[in-house]
Formats: C-alpha cells, structure tokens, sequence
C-alpha cells in the first residue's frame, strides 16, 4: 500500500513542488559555472560524484614570452595542454624574482591571445614550481576563482565530449588527454621547454565510469546549499538528530560546514525533468504545471529544459514526498517526523545529510531524530566487494539459497557498530541451519503438546522448566535494552544463544521423559505448557531478525483467546512476562557444569559419542546430593552415561576413573574396559608424533624474521594460528596419554602434600582471591542471579557479578582460569593438577568442538572450523606459557609429578575451604582444606557467606558456564559459552568482528 518509487506521480509532484519553492525562495537559481563534467557520460556531476585519486605525475616546465620580446617567464603545470585556454599568469605580489614582470603581456606561443602577468596572493604559492601560475579560468576550479577576482575573460578550450573546441587552435578536434604529446611537442619545437620533475598530484574520476574528471564551464542549476546548512548544523547542535554511532556526528558537521552549492542539473535521459521552460528569447520560466506561455514575454513557443534533476534531489524529498506532501496528509501528520533513518555510511551526505537539509526547510521539522548508520558488508577476507574481483555475494543468490531469513540474521548479527561485516556465504548457511533447528525444535513440541491448554497453561513445576523461563525472561529485558541502543549484533546474537545452546540443547532435551509420560501428567502438562511459552517468546523476540521463519512457526503454535493474529503486531515480550528464578538457575548451573564436565571428559579420551559410560557423582555435601539424585535422568540424556551413581559425601572414590571436577561435585568416569588402554596408547603417541612434526615446520617459519617481514600478514596469521592450534592439540593428546598409560596411577587423584605459604601467588593474583583458583568450575550456588544469597565479602564482590564474567571461552576467561590455576598453587597438594588445569581449558574448548560435530543430528552452525581455531589460538598461548610457567614454579616446589587433571580433584574444594576457613561437615576434602585455611590464618571466615565456603572467585568462575547463569549479565550473553552455548553459536566476539 505505502511502496514508492522514486519516479512515480506523487514523487514527480513533490520534485515540481520543491524546485519551484526554492527557486522562489532564490534558493535554486541557473548559472553559469564551472562544473565537474564527465565527458564519457556526458552530464555535469556534483561534487560528491567525483572520486579523487592520488596520480603519479611530472610538473612540466615551459616558458612564455613576453609580448614586448623582453624575456620570457617560466611556468609549471600537470596539465600543459590546459594552456591553450590560459588567460593570465600569475604571480605572488611579494615575490622579488617577478617584481619586474606584474603588467606586462604575454603572447601566447601557439594561439597568439595576449594576456596579463598579474599579482595574485590568494592563488600564488611562491615556494612552489617557479613561483609563476599559469591561470585557466576555464578549466581549474580555483582558476576561476582568480579569474574572477582579477577580471579574466574565461576561454572554454573543450567539447562537451572531451575534444578540444575552435578555442585550441592547431590542436581543435583531438582529445585533451591524447594531445598532450602533440603539444608538448609543439612547445619544445618553438624551444619553450623548460624541463620536469615529478609529482605526485589528486586527479578526480567520474564514479560511474572512472573518466577523468573536466572542470567544464556550463549553464547549470544549483541550489545554494549554506542557508540550507546552517538550521541543520543548529538542529544537530540542539539534539534534534542523533548518530549512532556518534562518531559520525563530527563528520557530518565537517561537510556541512564546508559545504558549496549543489549542482543539481544532470545531462541524463534518466530522472525528473527539470521544471524549467525557455521561450526563443532565453527567459526562463519554472513553474509547477507545464506553462502555455513565457512568464516575460508571453510568448508561446516554449521548450522545456531537456537535462534531469540529480537523483539525490528526488530522494531528499524522501521522507515527506512518500507521505503526500505537498499536501498536509494525515500520513504526513501521524510519520512526520519520523524516528530513525538507518542506512550505510557511504550515503551520509549524498542522501542523509540532503533529506535533513530539504527536509528542515520545506517542512519545518528535521525528518528523524536518530540516523542509524549500520556497517559496510565486505567479502569474508574484509575486502570491498566489487565485481572486477568476483567477489560479490548477490543477496538474491543467497535468499534463493538460504533464505531471506538467513540472509538478514546474518547480517544483523554481524552489525557490530562500528565495525565492518565480513560477509561469507558459510555464515549464512549457519543461519539457515538455525532457520531449521526453529522448525525442527517447533515441530517437536507441537508434537508433544496434545493436550496442552493455551488457555489454562500449567505453572512450571519442575526446574527445569523454571530455568528456561527464568532465562526467556532475562533474555526479553536483554534483548530490549541492546535494541534500545541499537546493538543489534548482541540483541541477534543472544536470542540465538538462547534458542539453540539453551531452549533446544538442554529445556527440550530435558524435558522429554516429562513430555513420554515417565513422570506423571503434572509433569508433562508443566513440561508442554513451558515449552510452548518458551518457543513462542523466543519466536516474538526473534521476529524483526527473522521475520518469515518466525511467523510461519508463531501460526502453528497454540495461542490463548484474543492473541494478535499476526506475530508482527503481538508484543514484544518483556521480562515480567516470565518468573525470574535465581533458585532454578542456580541449580541447573550445578547440573550443566557437571553433565559439561563429563563430556569434557568423554571428549578427551576419545569415547565415542554413541559410548555409554558409568558415571559416579562424588558430592560436596548431602544438599548437593540430594540436588543430583533429582538430575539422574539429565545426566543419561546428556552424557549418556549408562547408569548414574550419586555417593554420599566422603565415599570412596572410583578406581580407574577419570575425572571432572567441580567445587561442589566430582564427576568420575570410571573407564576401565571401555577403552583399550594399549592401543589408544599407540595410537596418541603416533599422532602427537605427527602433529609436531608439523609444529616444527611452522615454527621454524615463525622463527624465520625474513619470512615474517616479508610474507603477507595474513599467511603469518595463519601460520600463527596454525601453530597454536597444534600445540594446544599436542597437549591435549599428551594428557590423554598420560590418562592411558598409567591409568591406575593417575586416575587416582592425590592428596598428600605439604603446606605452602601461597600468599605470594595471592599477591600475584591482585584482585583475584586465591579461593576462586584451580577450580575447573567453581560452585556457582553461593550466588543467586540476584546477588541476595552472598553478602560482599571483599571488593571483588562489590561488582555485581552479573556483569563481571566475561565468558567461557573468552581469552579474559582462559586468563582468568590461567590466573586461578597460579593461586591454586597456593594450596600445596594441588600444585600439579593446576598445570593440567589450563590446558584442561583448552581441552574442554577443544572438546566442545568435538562434540559439536559428534551431535550428528544438527547441522553445523555458524561458527566455522576456521573460526575454532582463531578462537584456539587465541587462547592456547597463553594457556601453555602459564602452564609452563607454572610447572617450573612446581618443581622448584619440590613437587613431583606431572600436572595430572586427575589430581585437580582435590584442590577445588580446598581452595575453597581455605578461604572460607570453614568446612564443618563438608567432608575429607574439605577437613583437609580447613586445616590448610586455619594454618594461613585465612581472610576466609570474612569472607564466607551464608555459613557456605563459597568464594566470590568460584561464582565468578561459575558464572556464566552452565545454561543457568548464562543470561545473568550483559557479558554473559556475550560469552557465556559452556557446552550448550558454545556448541553452534557463533562466538560473539567473531561475529563482533
Ligand atoms: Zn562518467
Ligand atoms: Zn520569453
């Protein structure tokens, strides 16, 4: 109903409206002028139309004789063939060597014309070539500056189409590019050449056809652009239109401030006619509708102006001109203005800057208050796409291929401001995979939803069910606040999170034994009516990124009475809509960290994704007991463990069992006669073989300095990347291997040790407490979202630890957990494990990857392998040194061993304890820990909350692991990137790229 072209009735009209208002206003006004003109095109170009080029060129040298035959004055020029429309020489009035010269003529060697040496400041730079100018008035913008200051006739020496007119003598009819050889020639002939040097000069180009440029004295309209400017610059000024980003703001006062008249007439078959009649004797008369007769003369033979109005005049009328204006429609009066413009950086003055000008003035308001300038695509290498280089991406193509959907998730996810998007089709084909995973997930829980009652939905009964709402709604507030401040990127990114690493990955997987009626029709009526109210939320926060597949799936799904029949007018959800649940996202936290660890586990040792294993829970306590008892059915789903054993607190731990450890919870893997100890053996050693062979070759390139400075950035990169990669495969091999040689030995974790003063490592660690260290995950329940279960206890935790955490796999975070394996350190019989607990980070990233392309039923996301490695090798390095670092502090320790993950075991809980200096009940680790806390005379019992030996480094390390701490900030979205967000979500630092 509202499509507009720019061509139709109700644009022509507003065009005529607008010409003839500021041609009445003297506002637009015909004159002759020097243009830019483009000879290959044929039309006179603005400003903005010109592109400069840098040129490598000569100053060449001549001599021009004066007429009186008393010598001869020396000029220098780019263009030499330009002289044959010289009409003056110019000299600087206080330049001693020309003294003499100022008054005297000149004959002009080829053309014969005489014409002054004069006195010009403004024009004469005497340091530069021989201090005398030659003066084009014709042909040089500046030139006609001087000649109208000093009253020089103007001699056009050019064709419209570049040759050389009746004016150029000898020279008439030759292109003006292709004559300058002739001319020089020519010049040199009659002994006038005076030499060259180089120089390097600006050259301007026509944007559509790359022809040079030719400053062209023309008869052409313009609209006097500074009264237009100034109520703009106050209009910004005064915050009537904002930029985002703000940046942009200074920009566009520089252009306004500098800004010349527009010249808007084009000599093109394609546009608005421009308004304007001529009768036989050249009076003009601009008029609305077609005129019968000559506004002066009356005379009735009259020809309408033949040249078209700049296409950038008609679309900045845009924003009134679609809306019926001239009239005072009621559209006009309800969109008027309107909020936000969003467009590309590259059009801010071509078209944004012209709608605020014209727009301010024929309607008395600006026409939107936020200009919202998004990023430029580029190629996948960030390079501008052009068709000479092949590596244009037509949006049409990909639509046809992927999806309209895809397309415009993509592109809003990469919309980082500020930043260029790097466009590949790769990207988009993860998005269209999340396009199916929508429908697929959809398809699912209308599968199961028979029965469900829109209506009289059930109340979320089980935590699982709690969890995911609490996390829907944190992610509406979320998502409306990056909306609000146009970080579109995050607000896409962090609903997509949500969808696949959270709904998808665990609320759907978790809720199926409730939805097969294994657990009574309480349960499954909470589970169905969670699930519904999930994907339908998510669908309405995902609709402006994806707005077909969404609407498709919104239909299908059960709405209550009264709902809105589109998804495009239902609300945008907001928060409230959702119980927040701190308790459920506390414990679902637990539970995901667990059931991540044991597949981190499983991933490490190689056991196959269809492998069931026997996994043993050695809990903290009986609270965390009695929690993982109610999440036995999890870990199947999850970990496909084979059976779950929850011990009590001080049981004995499992032989031959590798393990995972988090604060609150060990989860053993006992792996005896799953997996052939001898032949992985081989087999591992065979490739760590392998992969440092290949190292070596790299390496040794890296450490080439002639390869670096000389091969491109990118190969360096690359190799770089490589290097880290491998290394950090190395070292996951090499503790996979220590888990296969030794199994007895180092899968049994240890304990003895002696007591080490760690307040060094402390100090080290600045803020870092060293009760946060070593932890692989850290208890993340000493903290509810809401920060009301933990009283501060130190500065760290004046941050409210919704913000705080960076991110799973962020570097931030691998230093983070570098940094907690160093404090570690501290509690002595933990020593080794803390080496292993690095690389462990990197393994568990590596992990992640393997299981993502383990879980064959998905297609792969976003996140590319290329991008895994980045992601590595930004972690890697560091990890390894600090690793390395570590293992050196160790021995001189005194300590035996090699960093054994196994023996991290301990230390979590230690740590803990010894900042708590409190154990009470918490069992043998803990007793251990409480000796070792009361020996450093601990800071701990400050800092303990609620009674519980919870550090704020272990909820810092916890936050944002699990599903259940993801959203509990704005850096959590960012990087909370456990198993289920990280598994095939683009990282938000990529996509930010
Ligand atoms: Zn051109
Ligand atoms: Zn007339």
């Amino acid at each position: 109903e509202r499509e507009r072209f720019t061509m139709d009735q109700m644009s022509s009209r507003a065009v005529r409206e607008a010409f003839n208002r500021l041609h009445e206003e003297k506002l637009l006004y015909r004159a002759e002028r020097l243009i830019n003109w483009c000879p290959r095109c044929s039309t006179a170009l603005s400003d903005l139309e010109v592109d400069h080029q840098e040129t490598k060129g000569e100053l060449y040298k001549f001599a021009y004789p004066l007429a009186d035959g008393s010598g001869e004055i020396v000029v220098a020029t780019t263009r030499p063939e330009t002289m044959l429309g010289d009409t003056a020489v110019a000299v600087h009035p206080d330049d001693p060597r020309y003294e003499n010269f100022v008054g005297k003529k000149i004959r002009h060697p080829i053309v014969g014309r005489e014409f002054p040496i004069i006195a010009d400041a403004e024009l004469v730079d005497p340091k530069f070539g021989t201090g005398a100018v030659k003066v084009t008035p014709a042909h040089s913008f500046e030139d006609f500056e001087a000649g109208k200051r000093n009253h020089l006739p103007l001699v056009n020496i050019l064709n419209p189409d570049g040759t050389l007119n009746e004016n150029a003598g000898p020279f008439r009819g030759q292109d003006r590019i292709k004559v300058r050889p002739a001319l020089k020639a020519r010049i040199a002939e009659l002994g006038l050449q005076r030499g060259t040097e180089p120089h390097n000069y600006s050259i301007g180009h026509c944007q559509r056809c790359g022809s040079v440029v030719e400053p062209l004295l023309s008869k052409q309209w313009f609209v006097s652009m500074k009264p237009l400017a100034e109520p703009v610059v106050h209009a910004v000024e005064a915050g009537r239109i904002r930029f985002v980003p703000e940046v942009w703001q200074a920009e566009f006062f520089r252009w306004l401030h500098n800004i010349h008249d527009w010249c808007i007439s084009r000599q093109l078959w394609w546009g608005h006619q421009i308004p304007a009649w001529y009768c036989e004797n050249d009076h003009v008369t601009v008029a609305r509708e077609t005129p019968s007769k000559c506004a002066t003369c009356g005379s009735t033979s009259l020809r309408q102006d033949p040249d078209v109005l700049d296409t950038w005049f008609s679309s900045g009328l845009w924003p009134f001109s679609t809306l019926g204006w001239p009239e005072r429609t009621a559209a006009l009066e309800t969109f008027y203005p309107n909020s936000v413009m969003e467009t590309g950086f590259d059009i801010l003055f071509f078209w944004v800057a012209r709608m605020a000008m014209l727009g301010l003035h024929l309607c008395g308001e600006v026409p939107f208050r936020t200009v919202f300038l998004h990023a430029m695509v580029r190629d996948e290498k960030g390079e501008k796409m052009s068709k000479t280089r092949g590596n244009v991406i037509d949006p049409l193509d990909v639509t046809d291929k992927h999806g309209a959907d895809a397309l415009r998730m993509t592109l809003a996810s990469m919309a980082g401001q500020g930043r260029d998007i790097k466009l590949s089709t790769e990207r988009i084909a993860g998005y269209r995979a999340f396009a199916n995973k929508i429908w697929n997930a959809a398809r699912f829980v209308l599968m199961n939803a028979n029965g469900y009652d829109p209506d009289h939905p059930a109340q979320p009964a089980s935590v699982y069910d709690r969890w995911i709402l609490s996390r829907l709604s944190r992610l509406a507030d979320e998502t409306r606040a990056a909306m609000d401040d146009f970080r579109l990127s995050e607000a896409a990114n962090g609903i997509y999170k949500f969808v696949w690493g959270e709904l998808c990955d665990w609320a759907i997987e978790l809720a199926k034994p409730a939805l097969y009626d294994q657990l009574g029709a309480g349960a499954k009526a909470s589970a169905q009516a969670t699930l519904v109210r999930a994907l339908e939320g998510a669908l309405r926060l995902l609709h402006p990124f994806m707005p077909f597949v969404t609407e498709e799936v919104w239909q299908r799904l059960p709405k209550a009475k009264g709902h809105a029949p589109s998804i495009m007018i239902a609300d945008y959800p907001r928060g409230k809509g959702y119980q927040v649940d701190p308790v459920a996202e506390r414990e679902m936290d637990l539970v995901a960290r667990a059931i991540e660890g044991a597949r981190s586990v499983r991933g490490e040792v190689n056991l196959p994704p269809n492998q069931p294993v026997p996994i043993v829970l050695l809990p903290r306590d009986a609270g965390v007991q009695r929690t993982f008892r109610d999440h036995e059915p999890a870990f199947r789903k999850l970990a496909n463990a084979s059976r779950v054993t929850v011990l009590a607190p001080r049981a004995k731990r499992p032989a031959n069992a590798a393990v995972h450890v988090e604060a609150e919870v060990e989860v053993h893997l006992p792996l005896r006669g799953l997996i052939d100890f001898g032949a992985e053996k081989v087999r591992v050693e065979k490739e760590i073989g392998k992969i440092e062979a290949d190292l070596l070759g790299i390496e040794k390139r890296l450490g080439n300095p002639g390869f670096v400075a000389r091969a491109p950035a990118e190969v360096v990169e690359k190799d770089r990347a490589r290097a880290a990669e491998l290394q950090a495969k190395r070292d996951k091999l090499a503790r996979h291997l220590s888990r296969v040689a030794s199994p007895e030995e180092s899968m049994n974790e240890q304990s003895n040790g002696r007591n080490h003063d760690g307040e060094d490592e402390e100090q080290e660690q600045g803020h870092r407490g060293a009760d946060q260290m070593g932890t692989h995950g850290g208890p993340a329940q000493g903290q509810p979202a809401g920060g009301s279960g933990a009283a501060p206890g130190g500065e760290e935790e004046d941050k409210p630890e919704t913000s705080s955490h960076p991110g799973f796999s962020s570097e931030a975070e691998a230093e983070k957990e570098e940094g907690g394996g160093a404090g570690a350190a501290s509690a002595e019989d933990e020593e080794e494990g803390i080496a292993a607990q690095a690389i462990t980070r990197v393994k568990s990233i590596a992990r992640g990857l393997m299981t993502k392309k383990e879980d064959a039923d998905e297609e792969g996301g976003p996140q590319s392998e290329i991008e895994k490695l980045e992601e590595m090798a930004e972690i890697a390095p560091k990890i390894q040194k600090r690793a390395a670092k570590r293992k050196a502090s160790k021995s001189t320790r005194g300590k035996t061993g090699k960093p054994d993950v196994r023996r991290k075991s301990v230390r979590g809980a230690k740590n803990k304890a010894s900042k708590a200096g409190k154990v009470g009940a918490r069992g043998k680790l803990g007793r251990q820990a409480a000796a070792k806390g009361a020996k450093k005379g601990t800071r701990g019992g400050a800092k303990k909350q609620k009674g519980r030996p919870v550090g704020k480094g272990d909820r810092r390390a916890a936050t944002g692991r699990g599903p259940g701490s993801r959203g509990q900030g704005r850096t959590s979205a960012k990087g909370g990137r456990g198993k289920t967000g990280g598994k095939q979500r683009p990282s938000a630092r990529r996509s930010a790229r």
